[in-house]
Order: C-alpha cells, then structure tokens, then sequence
C-alpha cells in the first residue's frame, strides 16, 4: 500500500485530520479538488474561533495556518477530484480525476456546497448579482438595497458584513425567529446598532423568483400577505448547505450527511468521516478540529500503531 491514510479534502477538517495523522508517524496523503481551506476562506470575521489576543481572524488566515502545519508534519498533498472509493486487498482503493492511490485507510473530509434557493433561472444570475461571498463583493453593492435569503448563522454573518456597504440589508427568512448562535447574532446587531433603518427583515417568507436582464434588479417574496416586488442589487442564499457524499457511495441520513459510528467510521471497513460531510457534525470550525483529532486516533487504532 502507498499510503497509511489518504484524506479527502483539504478544508479544516481534512487538514486538521491529516495533520495529526501524519504527526503520529503515519504515511498522509491528502487530495483536493480546488483550493486548501474549503467554506471558510472567504470568510473575512471569524465567529467562535478563538483567535490570538482577541482580535477577529479571517478564515484564510486560519485555512493557512493549517497548511502550513500539515505540510510541516509530513503530509502529502496530492490534489485532483475523488470520484470513488473501493475495497481492495490489504486496504481500499481511491479513484480521482488525476488517478488511482492505495491506502490503507481513507478519511473522508468533503465537506458541505452552498444549497442553491431551488428557484427557476437561479443559476443564469451567478456573478450578476446572486453571490455567496459578501466579504468578495461587499464593495460592489456600496449604497444600494440587497437581499439575504436564511435565518441562520452564515445568513446573519453575510448581512453583518453587508450592513457595512449596503444603503438597505432585506433578509428574507421562512420562519419567524433567528436560527443562530448568540455569538453570531451579537455579531449581526452590532452591525447595525445606530442604524436601525439599515435592516428590514422579512418574517415568515420565501423568495419565489429572480428578475432583472442583464443581472438581478429585484426578487418576489411571499410573506403572510401575499407576493411583493422588492427592487434590490444583489442576492445572497445562505440557505443551508448539502454534503458532498455523493462521490463516496457511504452510506448517508436522508440529507446526504455520511453517517458514522462514535469513532467516526462510516460504512465500509477502514473508512471514516469527519466535519460538514458528516452526520451529526457541529458545524463550527473548532467541531471540525475535534473531529480531525478524533479521526486520527481512530485511523491509529485501525493500524494498530
Ligand atoms: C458562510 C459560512 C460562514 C461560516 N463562518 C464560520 C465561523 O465564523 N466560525 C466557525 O466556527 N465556523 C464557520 N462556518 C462553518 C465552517 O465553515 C465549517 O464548520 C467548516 O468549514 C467545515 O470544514 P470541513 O473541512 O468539514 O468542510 P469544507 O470547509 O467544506 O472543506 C471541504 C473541502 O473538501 C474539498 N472537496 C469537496 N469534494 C471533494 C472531492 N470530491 N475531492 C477532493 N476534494 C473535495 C472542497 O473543495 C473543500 O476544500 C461557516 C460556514 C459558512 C458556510
């Protein structure tokens, strides 16, 4: 076999994973699709993440810390897509898009995509106006109305950002109570302390459609008195987030989530799963981290070393 142990993605599960892994003298390999770092990276004001002397952290910053610190430990990067998985003699066999590796065991740390509204004609508006990156874009939609779509942690972080640059943040959310974390709404309200009129959210709504030619000029939201037209620049979904499992074969909960045991084994001998990818994970970075430190003593044991 090549590899001991050959992690799946490069975001701060994957890494923290392969890491410690490789710290416990293991041969760790990791392969990545895109870019190191994963969700994280365009995130500019870390919540719950204990940066040094108290000052916000971005999440590149992090994404290169941890890096920086699996590369220092031993660990391969190999990048290219995973695309399957098999057993085979002695071990398992892991397929990319840039070829096969042996390893004797497999971490899976793919994380999590952005899940899209669901709307008709949704994708014909990326990079004109419908964004996933307030802190990429912020800038563009100084002075003007935008929309945020979600009740959530990452939809209350992306309006916080935006209250910095937007004339008005719309946040179109289908219940009638925030979903975050207090950490993540003390966030938010700060941003618009001293400007309440900078902030209109839309209880108990959805939106139901795009419109615009050349890029987004408005969205229709349905609210509990019907459908209303509401002229705004720019969108942001930030309506949960889908598993990247697919490629795996493992077996998932009914939203695609790999389930795994307590020592985070999932369904086929000598794999395992950690971070967004997997069912039950908390969601925040410092989940991701323990997973990967739970991870790596099970990937141990399953050597016995
Ligand atoms: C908008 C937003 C803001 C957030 N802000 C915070 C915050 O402030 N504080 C906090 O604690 N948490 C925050 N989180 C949560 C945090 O991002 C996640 O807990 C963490 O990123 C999960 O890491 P992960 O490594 O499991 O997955 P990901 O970050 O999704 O990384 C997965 C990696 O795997 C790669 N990959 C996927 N499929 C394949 C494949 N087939 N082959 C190879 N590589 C593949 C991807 O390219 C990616 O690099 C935020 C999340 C979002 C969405």
């Amino acid at each position: 076999m090549s590899f001991d142990v050959i992690v799946v993605g490069e975001g701060i599960a994957g890494l923290a994973t392969a890491r410690d892994c490789a710290r416990a003298g293991l041969r760790t390999g990791t392969v990545e699709q895109l870019m190191f770092g994963g969700l994280v990276t365009s995130i500019n004001e870390l919540v719950d993440w204990p940066a040094e002397g108290g000052d916000p952290c971005s999440g590149s910053d992090v994404a290169t810390n941890w890096i920086t610190e699996a590369a220092d430990a031993g660990v391969e990067s190999l990048g290219g897509c995973a695309i399957g998985l098999a057993s085979a003699p002695g071990g398992l066999l892991l397929h990319t898009d840039a070829g096969s590796h042996e390893a004797r065991c497999v971490v899976v740390a793919s994380g999590a995509s952005r899940r899209p509204l669901g709307i008709a004609g949704e994708e014909d508006y990326a990079e004109r106006g419908l964004s996933h990156c307030a802190d990429c874009d912020g800038p563009l939609v100084k002075g003007a109305d935008v929309v945020v779509v979600g009740g959530g942690d990452s939809a209350l972080q992306e309006a916080a950002v935006l209250a910095h640059y937007a004339r008005t943040v719309h946040v179109v959310h289908r219940g009638s109570a925030f979903r975050a974390r207090p950490s993540v709404r003390a966030l938010f309200e700060r941003a618009f302390e001293g400007r309440p009129d900078a902030l209109q959210v839309h209880w108990q709504s959805t939106v139901s459609a795009i419109e615009g030619a050349g890029g987004v000029e408005a969205v229709i939201v349905d609210g509990p008195s019907g459908a209303s037209r509401l002229p705004v620049r720019a969108v942001y979904p930030c309506v949960g987030l889908v598993p990247n499992s697919g490629w795996t074969g493992l077996a998932t909960d009914a939203q695609g989530a790999i389930v795994t045991d307590d020592r985070l084994a999932a369904s086929l001998s000598g794999v395992f799963a950690v971070g967004a990818v997997r069912a039950g994970h908390g969601g925040r970075l410092i989940d991701a981290v323990a997973d990967g430190a739970l991870a790596a003593k099970s990937v141990k044991e399953a050597l016995q070393c």
